[in-house]
């Protein structure tokens, strides 16, 4: 599930690895992953690689020539860098970007469903690009006017994984910011006090610059098929509290499995799975 930390550490890499290098081709086995056709693929042949940056959960690659490649790794997919090119039984592989030197960036997909996605855009598609426009603040560093943001009637779980509110945080790291800051994933955003504003700020700080040094620790390129999350409560259920030994519990959420503490999180209440009261009502 790669999120901020996750991606971030993918751009941070890449970008080191790829800066100046040249584009032999780009093709785009998956069907389904390449969404757009103008500019086509081919325009990316000769142009070097300027940079790779993060919006969100987004990866951008900037092509000298004004050129951007757009990528979703959504639930599976990973941009990887290899030395060689991919054989023909290559399954996994989205878009293969053919690189000088006889590497490849290849955007793999786990899992049966195609869900990662490419678009190339020229770089001034990017300001009316729909899956950027709606983003929310960058979840880091923390913005400024956090408490607004969160200023809503709906469950924490719910707000913090929101793109358009905040961008970068998804199912594993809530989990882990919510632990961090004592807070119940239910909570709703406007019910904060002060306190719990600030702790919330400094959690989602903490936890996502943790996982990141973690990440700048152990990983390297190739980045690995799986990521060594650092995670101490997300799907950890049936496991002691690494703060208060309670055994951490968990609870169905819209399509969400969301892990807690309930000694540290929810005074000692065991949350019901409201997917299932929803349908006995
Ligand atoms: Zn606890």
């Amino acid at each position: 599930m790669p999120e901020l930390p996750e991606v971030e550490i993918t751009a941070r890499l890449l970008d080191r690895a790829l800066n100046g290098a040249r584009i032999e081709s780009a093709l785009a086995p998956g069907i389904n992953a390449l969404k757009t056709y103008d500019p086509p693929l081919s325009a990316l042949e000769g142009e070097r690689v300027q940079a790779i940056r993060r919006r969100g959960k987004h990866l951008l690659v900037e092509v000298s020539s004004d050129l951007v490649l757009l990528i979703h790794l959504m639930s599976a997919g990973r941009l990887q860098l290899f030395d060689k090119r991919a054989g023909p039984r290559d399954r996994t592989s989205r878009l293969l970007v053919r690189l000088d030197a006889g590497r490849e960036l290849r955007l793999r997909e786990f899992g049966s469903k195609q869900a990662a996605w490419v678009k190339l855009l020229r770089a001034e598609q990017l300001a009316v690009e729909p899956a950027l426009e709606k983003l929310g603040a960058e979840a880091l560093p923390v913005p400024a006017d956090l408490d607004e943001l969160l200023d809503e009637q709906r469950p924490l779980h719910a707000l913090l994984r929101d793109q358009r509110t905040i961008a970068g945080i998804g199912r594993s790291w809530v989990d882990e910011i919510l632990w961090s800051a004592m807070l119940s994933p239910f909570k709703r955003g406007s019910d904060l006090d002060e306190d719990e504003r600030e702790r919330l700020a400094r959690a989602i700080e903490q936890t996502l610059e943790g996982a990141l040094a973690h990440y700048e620790q152990v990983v390297r390129i190739p980045i690995p098929d799986k990521l060594p999350m650092p995670l101490r409560v997300h799907r950890h259920e049936g496991e002691p509290c690494p703060r208060c030994q309670t055994t951490l519990k968990s609870v169905h959420f819209e399509d969400y499995v969301i892990a807690y503490c309930p000694h540290c999180q929810t005074e000692g209440r065991v949350l019901k799975d409201r997917r299932l009261s929803r349908l006995l009502k």
